[in-house]
């Protein structure tokens, strides 16, 4: 039987997300009530190949279950896709007698997780947090609703203006490779149209969808567009020579990241925190917890990072034929 894991670390090495704080505090707390010893690495891998790790108490999680952002900061580091850094960051591990990792973070914390398992077959349980929810083995990544609702919220308001205005929104949210957010927000804002990278797009379709919206006495359009699916600058441009709308842009941009993180997300993040740390004391490792049909599930992290996770066809349809 392999030896009981007594210290573990926690980090969050990617882009940070509404509700990393939230597991922050879950997988401490489940990891104190067990009897382990816990530490931070702050910085993500570079924090880690810097050795900067610090001891987390009960009491150094308190008040953070609402707050956005990451408590133990984030640092790209590309630097970490060298062997010989990753051999440095895993002698800080030893260092501190460190026996297993929860990492919070999105695709790149798995992949560079997956790297240190394979070279130093280091017990991990990675915890799935990005708010484009583009992570395989999961309904939910930790921040993506907060996300959705943020950008939602704003859509709401921005609707009043141009129904006021009569006017059409092109509307640019996140999602550099994928359109998860934008199809989410798409359809529980009622926007005219959506744009992402799954599904290719006809701008003169779109144009003629609000002319004949026009007609019918429509006051007020949104296009919603995933960044990484076109520009929203270019849409507006193409729009406006097709219609005789006024047509405007905003781009959310990084408030989508920001805040406090939403219901759902909390509850992900509690569910998958203690997930985590309780499969570490149970010896396993190289696995991702994740939420499917409301349900906590374990997937191979060699499986989530071979696969990918498919865009809902059925809401694209649904949220076009429902804001017709
Ligand atoms: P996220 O986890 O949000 O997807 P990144 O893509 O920035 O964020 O990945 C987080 C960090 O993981 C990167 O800064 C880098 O240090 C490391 N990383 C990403 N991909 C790899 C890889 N293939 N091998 C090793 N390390 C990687």
């Amino acid at each position: 039987m392999s030896k009981k894991i007594k210290i573990i670390g926690v980090v969050t090495p990617g882009g940070d997300a509404p509700g990393m704080n939230t597991a922050i505090r879950a997988v401490v707390r489940t990891a104190i009530y067990n009897g382990l010893k816990m530490y931070g690495i702050e910085r993500g891998w570079q924090g880690l190949i810097e050795g900067k790790i610090i001891n987390l108490e009960l009491q150094s999680v308190g008040g953070i279950i609402n707050r956005g952002g990451t408590m133990l900061h984030t640092h790209r580091c590309p630097e970490f896709k060298q062997k010989t850094m990753r051999k440095k960051a895993v002698g800080n591990l030893r260092a501190f007698n460190i026996e297993g990792l929860v990492v919070i973070g999105g695709d790149g914390s798995i992949r560079a997780s997956n790297e240190l398992y394979k070279e130093y077959d280091l017990p991990i349980i990675n915890i799935p947090a990005s708010i484009d929810n583009d992570i395989y083995g999961t309904d939910y990544s930790i921040g993506f609703d907060t996300a959705v609702n943020t950008a939602v919220e704003a859509i709401d308001k921005i609707r009043d203006t141009a129904t006021s205005h009569e006017r059409v929104f092109v509307i640019e949210v996140m999602g550099r490779s994928n359109g998860f957010i934008a199809l989410d927000v798409g359809l529980t804002s009622g926007a005219e149209a959506i744009i992402i990278p799954e599904v290719p797009h006809n701008l003169d379709a779109i144009g003629q969808k609000l002319r004949y919206g026009q007609q019918r006495g429509k006051s007020s359009f949104i296009v919603v567009v995933a960044e990484g699916a076109a520009k929203a600058e270019e849409v507006a441009a193409h729009l406006r020579r097709r219609t005789d709308l006024d047509v405007r842009v905003s781009v959310l941009g990084h408030m989508q990241r920001g805040g406090a993180p939403s219901a759902l997300s909390r509850e992900v993040a509690c569910k998958l925190g203690a997930r985590a740390v309780q499969l570490l004391i149970e010896g396993k490792g190289a696995l991702m917890v994740g939420m499917l049909s409301d349900k906590i599930v374990e997937t191979p992290i060699e499986e989530v990072i071979r696969k990918k996770k498919k865009i809902d066809l059925a809401a694209y349809k649904l949220a076009s034929m429902l804001a017709t």
